[in-house]
């Protein structure tokens, strides 16, 4: 994607560009990036400012409530880079990664409903809430 594709009111991933800046003077995040900075709006309604490159690049994606997606994102690169092992599902909670299988014994909470619920992108902690009869 080349800069020229880029213009106010483009959207990539969570972001819709508003505004082309100049880089902050004071940025407390993404310090190092240079070149073209840009004020968007994140889908959830929020204003970022933040590099375009790191946008472009796909490091950027959102005001930073992409976060809880970013587990349904570790399985599908766990499946890209582990092919070998499609069965394997790993999830990442409270900075412990287990397998699906793990955190079921561990929660009490069956196999299938996890895996239905980190595939919907379930929030962390509704991911382990236990619940009724509903499955
Ligand atoms: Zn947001």
């Amino acid at each position: 994607m080349n800069n020229e594709d880029i213009t106010i009111g483009s959207t990539i991933n969570e972001l819709t560009i508003v505004e082309f800046i100049k880089k902050p003077d004071e940025c407390d995040k993404y310090k190092s990036y240079p070149g073209t900075w840009v004020r968007c709006k994140c889908s959830c309604g929020k204003e970022v400012v933040a590099p375009l490159y790191g946008i472009k690049r796909g490091m950027i994606k959102s005001c930073g409530h992409y976060k809880g997606m970013s587990s349904a994102k570790v399985l599908e690169r766990f499946h890209k880079t582990h092919p070998e092992q499609p069965n394997a599902i790993y999830y990442e909670y409270d900075g412990e990664t287990k397998n699906i299988s793990e955190w079921s014994r561990i929660t009490g909470i069956p196999r299938t409903t996890l895996m239905y619920r980190i595939n919907n992108n379930f929030k962390p902690k509704d991911i382990f809430k236990k619940e009724g009869n509903n499955d």
